[in-house]
């Protein structure tokens, strides 16, 4: 439909985007617009939300589906005292006072649509690091079943009831080796437990399939929006049917992190992209099969956002990843120095990468004793342009909210304070346009 003549004049003088956004929303049922420093309105059916929630222990992402079906992805709560320097990983967020599991069961208590009590619908491990699952170290505790004990997945599992949990190798964890390891006997135990007792279902995640995460409560109401698995255990979707290629050459024994699941979610116009820790750029030593990045990104294609691979570490954001994916939103979801390296910022930033305006969130950023870990690791030039491009990022701490508007062709992104339990809104961004929606006049 054209525009009238009046609205195309007011377009030109306050962005059509805006504008049409604003008519948009006056069209739907009134959606709350987030405002900073209130706290988040609640989600409405219709809207997509996607959390990146910041305990400073690694990642954990809730999902809050458009009929409303909930799906946590990773349950991260490393614990690397030891094994790094003090100050190389950042503190927990908001503090110490409860483990990361509980705060990841706090955050979900506070956003779920069914309330406090609300189950999750879906729990998914994108592989199986503490920065993803959870450390387990000597003084967790034991579980009230006394069957196992809680960090991460296992302290979010007790406390919120979930129905289906997928992971890359159930049933047998053993690949690309028999796993004995402490951390993976008590999430086995956990398993068990809670299949015999609480009803849980466990899937392992299969590459090609679009039917394993879905619309569990009016999946006719939203036709137009799939999950579709994209990689795990190096196999990868061709694009054809449900059909795999195995990117890993027989006999050989691949790194965890490159036998991350990844997946792309797309509703309407928007497309989001998730793949764990998939590793994507190499010396030129590294035999071309572990670079896992290229595979995925040309079954992916172009996306609205995306979270970092690997957290922005220097292995990840290759320039053919970014090229083809060509990001509007980058969610650098971190925790330690490393993250982002210099060069993966330098990527992200690239106009010959990719043309077009581009804005990054950064979950953590600043702690004391960083500066110095960063000098170490970077040198001190490369340090301070890196705090400066910091400096610049769209936000450097916080919860990184998604907020899809019902449909899909509109987007704000909503940074939440997470130096307090019940933190309001820090920021609010946007609203973009999904890079699949038409034109802003066509699309009325
Ligand atoms: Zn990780």
């Amino acid at each position: 439909m054209p525009l009238p003549p009046l609205v195309r004049r007011a377009c030109r003088l306050v962005g059509c985007l805006a504008l049409v956004a604003g008519l948009a929303a006056a069209g739907t049922a009134a959606a709350e617009p987030p405002v900073a420093g209130r706290p988040l309105p609640p989600w409405q059916p219709g809207q997509l939300d996607i959390h990146q929630i910041n305990t400073g222990t690694g990642d954990a992402a809730l999902f809050i589906l458009p009929d409303g079906t909930t799906f946590l992805l990773d349950a991260g709560a490393v614990n690397r005292t030891g094994e790094r320097e003090p100050n190389y990983d950042a503190p927990q967020r908001p503090d110490a006072s409860l483990r990361p599991g509980e705060t990841i069961v706090r955050y979900l208590r506070r956003f779920h649509p069914d309330g406090p009590e609300g189950a999750l619908d879906y729990a998914m491990l994108t592989h199986f690091h503490g920065d993803h699952m959870g450390t387990l170290t000597a003084d967790a505790p034991v579980s009230a079943s006394g069957a196992y004990r809680l960090t991460g997945i296992t302290d979010v599992g007790d406390a919120v009831r979930i129905r289906t949990l997928l992971d890359r190798d159930w049933p047998a964890y053993d690949y690309p080796a028999p796993s004995g390891g402490a951390m993976m006997l008590n999430y086995r135990a956990f398993l068990k437990w809670q299949i015999e007792n609480r009803g849980l279902a466990v899937e392992r995640f299969q590459p090609g399939r679009s039917d394993q995460i879905v619309l569990r409560r009016a999946a006719d109401r939203y036709p137009n929006f799939e999950v579709r698995n994209i990689a795990a255990n190096g196999q990868v979707w061709t694009g054809t049917g449900t059909a795999v290629r195995n990117r890993f050459p027989p006999g050989i024994l691949p790194i965890e992190n490159n036998c991350s699941l990844a997946f792309r979610l797309t509703y309407g116009a928007f497309t989001y992209f998730n793949g764990g820790d998939l590793s994507g750029q190499l010396s030129p030593r590294d035999p071309a099969w572990g670079e896992m990045e290229s595979a995925v990104a040309w079954v992916t294609g172009p996306v609205d956002a995306h979270a970092l691979n690997h957290h922005g570490t220097n292995d990840s954001a290759n320039a053919f990843f970014l090229s083809v994916l060509q990001p509007r939103i980058h969610i650098l979801s971190t925790y330690a120095s490393s993250q982002p390296s210099p060069d993966v910022m330098r990527r992200m930033l690239s106009e010959r990468i990719y043309p077009g305006p581009r804005d990054i969130f950064i979950t953590n950023s600043g702690w004391p004793g960083r500066r110095e870990i960063m000098v170490k690791l970077f040198g001190e030039p490369d340090t301070a342009w890196l705090l400066a491009q910091i400096e610049g990022a769209a936000s450097r701490q916080g919860h990184v909210v998604l907020r899809v508007d019902p449909g899909g062709d509109h987007y704000r992104v909503v940074v939440l304070d997470d130096s307090r339990w019940e933190g309001n809104v820090v920021s609010v961004h946007g609203p973009y346009q999904s890079r699949g929606a038409k034109t802003a006049v066509t699309s009325r």
